[in-house]
């Protein structure tokens, strides 16, 4: 029988262990110390951005970034349609009401034309401008952020950038995470590194940085007994976890080297094909890291019926995003769109894309799917 080809797995580098153990030797077994610091300091160094705070999760990020901007019960924050459920179900956390924007077709990702529309009607509806923006970048294509970000200078409405599958990937040589007031990074199972599970909030300055630290520690004021003032969260990374996303640091440049030539070798198999189409930058400005590689079938294929052949012979594959606005938990939130998104959920499939795949593997996927597009 074929051995399991899976969609993204952990893959340690080696190191890991190492730091672990120093974590373990130091009795730092706890959500601080030396390992969250120096995760903290790679994570920078590597993004070129300074405040970083490394948290237990990129949902808890997300929370923490809404808890900051101050957005709670009666607001609203416009968050991009066609993404996972992690994206958004935070809005919801902080009381506040989530409205969707569909996506433009070159990235997937929010449509910046329809962003200021929903901007501008959100306005006219309520009387008010959302209190954030949540655009993502999916599978790891850069968003159109420079248009997003000037038009939410326009409307002075911060932007928490959702970069939870984008670590690495960089828009005009800027790292995604980077651009807005907030960044989200995770380092779950299946991200670019793995921390076993994990996130970190890219922070505007020191202070905020020390803010989101304070709210993700339970908001303990500094006294000598426990006083607190505001609602805090238990969100700090383990130290555990971070001697893991250590180690991780060091390989991650390989491993965004080799979701980059899985995605070229997908590529050139199906340049020629009328049947399926992988997505590719949509310009040199766009730096996708791939995370997943992702294609699109013509009208003749399901792609469900791609995915179950292929699950026939042991290859995980998966549907794309079902977007927000179809969720019945969300069908009573405002929806702007333009079909895009229901347009590609309905043609799209990610391939497996783990960095420690090879190129066998990604030649028996490739096969899979010829094989299961010719019987058509
Ligand atoms: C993984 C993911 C998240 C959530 O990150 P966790 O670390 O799993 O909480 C948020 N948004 C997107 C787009 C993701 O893919």
């Amino acid at each position: 029988m074929n051995s399991r080809i899976l969609l993204s797995l952990a893959h340690m580098g080696g190191s890991e262990q190492k730091y672990v153990a120093e974590a373990f030797a130091g009795n730092w077994v706890v959500p601080l110390g030396p390992a969250v610091d120096e995760f903290e300091r790679r994570l920078a160094a590597r993004l070129g951005h300074g405040n970083i705070v490394a948290l237990s999760s990129g949902t808890s990020a997300i929370h923490l970034a809404l808890v900051m901007l101050g957005v709670g019960p009666g607001d609203e924050v416009i968050c991009q349609s066609f993404t996972f459920a992690a994206s958004c179900n935070p809005i919801r956390y902080v009381g506040a009401t989530p409205v969707f924007v569909d996506s433009e077709p070159e990235t997937w990702n929010i449509d910046p034309d329809l962003l200021e529309q929903a901007i501008i009607d959100r306005h006219r509806v309520t009387g008010r401008y959302p209190k954030a923006i949540i655009p993502v970048y999916l599978y790891g294509m850069p968003a159109k952020i420079d248009r997003i970000m000037e038009i939410a200078a326009r409307y002075e409405i911060p932007v928490i950038e959702d970069s939870a599958e984008a670590l690495g990937s960089t828009f005009k040589g800027q790292c995604c995470g980077t651009f807005g007031s907030y960044g989200v990074l995770s380092f779950n199972g299946n991200k670019i590194i793995t921390t076993s599970g994990g996130g970190a909030l890219v922070c505007p300055t020191p202070e905020a940085a020390r803010r989101v630290l304070f709210y993700a520690t339970q908001a303990r004021e500094n006294r000598p007994y426990y006083y607190h003032e505001v609602i805090g969260y238990n969100y700090r990374l383990s130290n555990v976890s971070a001697a893991i996303g250590c180690g991780q640091m060091e390989v991650l440049d390989e491993h965004l080297q080799r979701r980059r030539e899985i995605h070229n070798l997908y590529s050139r198999a199906f340049a020629g094909s009328r049947v399926v189409t992988v997505i590719e930058n949509p310009s040199p400005e766009f730096d996708s890291n791939f995370w997943l590689t992702t294609v699109l079938f013509d009208e003749s294929v399901n792609p469900d019926d791609v995915r179950v052949a292929l699950a026939g012979q042991n290859i995980e594959t998966r549907l794309l995003w079902r977007p927000m606005h179809m969720m019945p938990v969300y069908a009573d939130a405002p929806f702007y769109g333009n079909g895009v998104s229901e347009r590609l959920f309905g043609r799209g499939l990610c391939l497996p894309s783990g960095s420690s795949l090879t190129d066998s593997d990604i030649a028996r996927v490739i096969k899979a799917i010829e094989d299961a597009v010719a019987t058509r």
